[in-house]
């Protein structure tokens, strides 16, 4: 059955409050899914299975009909809403809030893993309406006697696959035993593994399924690009994308902690805003990492599958598959949080010549064929640039109060020269280092004519170029040693955004250090980092002591980095020239 007729949020009789909570949030249209739950929650009184992707709208399909039903004057909890993580119990407890805002006196409640029990305990007590949990955390609850769900009339089970995935399956069980035979339960899973049939099977009352579109209905609007290139180039060949692509905000997925580990530090090193999000970090770690990239104060969140399951960041421009996923669906998960809500999302994947026959079987799942895209060329990534380049120089608001006093020194120095070289020089300041960097780059596409010419992006020049720094990066062997063999790099978690500057960092330097002056080096401001070059008998807890230091309340984390490039001089990142 498809809906053909334009539907508005009005026309499923959800309580005004509700349609104005939905205006607010700018919701035009309700996605596929929302299309054909709501009316079903609304009216039907059968289980309902919908199989349906990340993104297309899941959350406004099941809560704003739990709390067009909900009933504030009955001090229960009426709607149970489990789902696999904390984050996205939070995600969800957020925007059931946002839905709620206009309604008058409905209690939402978050119960999840990972944080202290009493205060949800407490909440509980206090009574609420909806809750919103993770399978563990509510099954100890009620372990501990401290839930009543024998007035819950409506059960929706989030992300089903990903819960019985996560080994939930008995909490799940223990859980549903609890709430009455009479409640309509409602499950959604982005694919039927047999567990999920299973509980189906075990839980369900002959079930209706819904399914949205065939596949991921978002997915219409995700195009899939692949990049062929030899293993060894896949770092470099990710920078140039991205050097093509000023203003991505997306995921780069990678297979393992590890990996994600190195592919974030390299890009923070070589000047990009980017972080990682992997299973090591601590609960707080992952909450800043989510935080800075929810904010958008990070552009790229690099980060493995399951780490960054439940993060509901929306209006993704790329999701970036630097290395393909062992299995297709999740392949699907990974490009289905691109394309979110009617807006264009691209896909990108990096392959190597051997997993050709990945991409077909990765297509056949997409239902839609790779566009096969050319890494770009260092003129290419040049070209791009330029354009970043001069559109910022055009959007330059040239301040001429405050340029004022210096006009006359300005006017005798530069107005000797002509336009046309005006504009060089203007042009050059920025572009050229950014030229040299990849002045004679190779091309990266496998199936490319032998490339002699990396050798001499290696060799040439000084040594500094995309290639040096890819080797390094390939290589993963500890750095060069400094050719005076005493300095060490560190880096700060701080840069020209936290309002860094030299003089700010040297102060932090020396308040952490007291005692004999420092002997510093280069200090290096990036946007995000700096990095500061100390003399290594300086060092040995130099690191321990800045991290015992805040800066404009933010917890600072100081660590030794390698050196760029070989020689003397530490050579600041490209974005760092830049600007
Ligand atoms: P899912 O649970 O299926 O992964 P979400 O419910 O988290 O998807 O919705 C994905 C994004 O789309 C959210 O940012 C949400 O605010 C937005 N969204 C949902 N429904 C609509 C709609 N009808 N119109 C516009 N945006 C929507
Ligand atoms: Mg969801």
């Amino acid at each position: 059955m498809t809906t053909t007729i334009a539907t508005t949020f009005k026309d499923f009789g959800l309580a005004p409050a509700l349609v104005q909570a939905v205006t607010d949030l700018k919701f035009e249209t309700p996605t596929p899914v929302q299309t054909k739950v709501i009316p079903a929650l609304l009216k039907g009184t059968r289980d309902l299975v919908a199989l349906a992707q990340t993104g297309t709208g899941k959350t406004a399909a099941f809560g704003l009909p739990l709390l067009h039903l909900t009933d504030p004057a009955a001090n229960v909890p009426q709607a149970l809403v489990l789902c696999p993580t904390r984050e996205l119990c939070l995600q969800i407890t957020r925007d059931l809030t946002s839905f709620a805002k206009h309604l008058r006196g409905i209690r939402i409640l978050a119960i999840y893993g990972g944080s202290p029990i009493d205060p949800q305990l407490r909440a509980l007590h206090r009574g609420v309406h909806i809750i919103v949990a993770t399978p563990g955390r509510l099954n100890d609850v009620l372990r501990r006697k401290r839930a009543d769900l024998s007035g819950v009339q409506r059960v929706v089970l989030d992300e089903a696959d990903e819960m019985m995935s996560m080994g939930f399956e008995e909490d799940l069980a223990a859980i549903l035993t609890e709430t009455p035979e009479t409640s309509r339960t409602l499950l959604f899973s982005a694919t039927m593994p047999r567990a999920v049939a299973t509980i189906a099977n075990k839980y369900m009352d002959d079930p209706e399924e819904i399914l949205v579109g065939h596949r991921n209905s978002g997915s219409d609007t995700v195009r899939h690009e692949c990049y062929v290139v030899h293993a060894p180039d896949r770092y470099a060949a990710l920078r140039r994308i991205l050097d093509c692509l000023p203003s991505i905000y997306g995921i780069v997925f990678c297979r393992t902690r590890i990996e994600t580990q190195e592919v974030a530090a390299h890009l923070e090193a070589d000047g990009y805003s980017a972080e990682a999000l992997h299973g090591d970090l601590n609960q707080q770690q992952r909450d800043r990492v989510m935080h800075a990239f929810r904010v958008r104060q990070r552009q790229l969140l690099v980060a493995t599958d399951v780490a960054s399951r439940g993060l509901d960041v929306t209006d993704l421009t790329h999701v970036i598959n630097y290395n393909l996923p062992d299995d297709p669906d999740l392949y699907t998960h990974r490009s289905g949080r691109t394309g979110r809500a009617g807006k264009e999302g691209v896909s990108i994947v990096l392959a190597n010549s051997r997993e050709a026959y990945r991409l077909r079987s990765l297509e056949a799942v997409v239902r839609k064929p790779f566009v096969h895209k050319k890494v770009p060329t260092g003129r290419e990534v040049c070209e791009a640039q330029l354009q970043v380049l001069l559109d910022r120089v055009k959007g330059l608001g040239a301040d001429e109060k405050r340029l004022a006093p210096y006009w006359p020194t300005i006017e005798a120095s530069l107005s000797s020269l002509t336009r046309e070289e005006l504009m060089r020089c203007l042009v050059a300041r920025d572009f050229d280092r950014f030229l040299s960097d990849y002045d004679k780059a190779p091309d990266l596409n496998a199936g490319a004519p032998e490339r002699s010419s990396r050798r001499e992006g290696r060799e040439g020049r000084d040594g500094r170029g995309e290639s040096n720094r890819r080797e390094r990066f390939e290589r993963g062997a500890p750095r060069a040693p400094s050719s005076q063999g005493a300095v060490t790099r560190l880096q700060v978690n701080l840069g020209r955004r936290n309002g860094m500057t030299p003089p700010v960092l040297m102060s932090i330097l020396n308040r952490a250090t007291p005692g004999p002056m420092l002997r510093m080096g280069r200090i290096e401001i990036m946007e995000h980092a700096s990095v500061i070059e100390v003399f290594a008998g300086d060092t040995s807890d130099l690191a321990q002591r800045l991290n015992q230091q805040s800066y404009d309340g933010r917890q600072i984390e100081a660590k030794p980095v390698g050196r760029p490039g070989r020689g003397g001089q530490p050579r600041p990142s490209r974005r760092e020239r830049e600007s």
